[in-house]
């Protein structure tokens, strides 16, 4: 769990078209009546009004159809229950658990039951919490008692944070030494990601760039990626885990997406190092954050929890795990330790005690290898009829991706011949004024990490020798090899924005490059890396 809430942001979401809508509807209110040549009356109020009333049906049109997509989504997810259940998740013998946590609480809400199983058959578990949930200003308002609270308020509210992770721990069998406490900064993992990969970024919550927790990890460790991927690296290749549960590329919330590919990069790297046993750790995903899932809220202990409906069928292979009562207790009593969060979100965080907890692998695509040229780069699409969207993103799973279509996106497609990369980004409706599209790809290969970052509708052109075209649904870019190295991994992902406020984004997932392509070489591919898929 994280301080923004799939339902807040869903309602800062949904906030935006209406904003928009309105003026324009009052606009053409105003035109008819003046095509109409309506008489103004006596005085000078009534037009104004007439207008407002105008303007206030138009919002609650708006309002209402808003209302109907939200209880469409809601009823959608309500049915899944209903649906077929995923297959359920076996467990290897000897058992050495790694959860990553992006917040404290998300590992009890995704894996209490199974952190449970493993210490009541015996196994190991090591949970590391990325950070200590330092940015939630309402929880730590509510614990301070103060309507602004302070960095230092912030800071201390973490440390708090990190003493129910403790609580918790203990109800699911943990001791406090089985918990890693790196102390990175909440709301902050996307931007190591991303803008602060080695200059470290400062929390805009506790206005520190560098951990400030005493029972940490590494005190004083700085804000960057590089050094939360060695955090990780470390862990992993030290504590040698059978299986690693990370947040799911697709969750809403960035901290989980960015833990996601932390995660991976973390695997990949070692996996190049020939730091992993073979065939290990298997790396299964959970989800928090997706709209609003799950439905419904508060607990359900003997309802078993099931995908979102519009996940439901494509991107992931879900696996459930049907718990046992006294672990369904355990994982609620685990639940219930979070104290400063149960007081804002109670009902949420309970929507998770179900008779089962629920799992995904996540598929190895690969980026499509493709002849030189075949690529036209000329807003036709012209090329692309041979690549699957290796990324799919649900069309109109929120009320705000409904009602602004040329910011929902349904795709993502990587592609490359010998000279470029190309990405794609496809949207449900065409490209409209104000929405703006941002793409990502961080590349690995024997020299490390490259990244390269396009912004398109933004006010910034494409960095130098990066071409794009964006025409009709689709975005297209190219970006020359070099930039991206003789990389074999590569993780892409894209989001959309709309008036300065995120509408989509697909999280990064990662995918094998294609060796070196293909009608200009004939030297043959370096076998590309495998980091440990499930
Ligand atoms: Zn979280």
């Amino acid at each position: 769990m994280g301080p923004a809430s799939p339902g807040i942001r869903d309602g800062r979401v949904l906030l935006i078209p209406l904003f928009m809508c309105v003026p324009t509807g009052v606009r053409q209110m105003r035109r008819r009546r003046f095509e109409q040549k309506l008489p103004a009356a006596s005085g000078r109020s009534r037009p104004a009004r007439a207008l407002f009333r105008a303007g206030a049906a138009a919002a609650a049109l708006i309002a209402l159809a808003a209302g109907g997509i939200a209880l469409r989504i809601q009823a959608e997810n309500a049915l899944q229950s209903a649906g077929p259940l995923p297959a359920s998740l076996r467990l290897p013998g000897e058992m050495r658990l790694l959860v990553i946590s992006p917040h404290p609480d998300d590992e009890a809400l995704g894996c209490g039951g199974l952190i449970a199983r493993v210490r009541g058959a015996g196994g190991q578990v090591r949970v590391v919490f990325l950070t200590n949930g330092d940015a939630f200003k309402v929880a730590a308002g509510r614990e301070e008692r103060k309507i602004r609270p302070t960095p230092q308020d912030l800071i201390e509210f973490g440390a708090e944070r990190q003493r129910e992770a403790m609580l918790a721990g203990m109800r699911l069998g943990l001791r406090p030494s089985d918990l890693v406490f790196p102390g990175f900064p909440d709301r902050g993992l996307t931007r190591l990601w991303t803008t602060n990969w080695a200059v470290p970024f400062t929390s805009g919550y506790t206005g520190v760039s560098r951990c400030p927790y005493r029972l940490a990890h590494r005190p004083g460790a700085a804000y960057t990626g590089q050094e939360l991927l060695d955090v990780l690296k470390e862990v992993i290749a030290e504590w040698n885990p059978v299986l690693i549960c990370a947040p799911s590329p697709l969750d809403d919330h960035p901290d989980h997406y960015a833990a996601y590919a932390f995660t991976t990069a973390a695997l990949a790297e070692l996996q190049m190092q020939g730091r992993l046993p073979e065939g290990r750790p298997h790396l299964m995903t959970y989800l928090i954050h997706r709209g609003q899932w799950p439905v419904p809220r508060g607990a359900s202990p003997s309802r078993p929890l099931v995908p979102p409906q519009p996940l439901a069928g494509e991107a992931a292979h879900w696996e459930l795990f049907p718990l046992r009562p006294h672990e369904v207790t355990a994982k609620q009593a685990a639940i219930e330790e979070y104290r400063s969060q149960t007081g804002v979100m109670g009902s949420f965080l309970r929507s998770f005690v179900r008779s089962s907890e629920l799992f995904a692998r996540e598929p190895l695509r690969a980026v499509a290898a493709l002849p030189d040229g075949a690529i036209g780069l000329d807003g036709r699409g012209t090329g692309w009829e041979a690549v699957d969207a290796q990324v799919l993103s649900p069309q109109a799973d929120t009320v705000g991706r409904a009602l602004r279509r040329g910011a929902d996106i349904t795709g993502l497609s990587v592609a490359r011949d010998s000279r470029n990369v190309y990405l794609r980004v496809r949207t449900a409706g065409s490209r409209s004024k104000g929405v703006s599209i941002r793409v990502e790809a961080r590349a690995l290969g024997p020299d490390g990490f490259r990244a390269v970052e396009v912004a398109a509708g933004a006010p910034e052109s494409p960095p130098p020798g990066i071409r794009m075209r964006w025409k009709g649904r689709d975005l297209e870019v190219a970006v020359p090899a070099e930039r991206l190295g003789d990389a074999s991994l590569v993780w892409v992902g894209a989001s959309t924005r709309y008036l300065g406020l995120t509408v989509d984004k697909t999280g990064w997932h990662l995918l094998e490059m294609p060796g070196r392509v293909l009608t200009a070489r004939k030297t043959s591919p370096p076998a590309p890396a495998r980091p440990p898929a499930g």
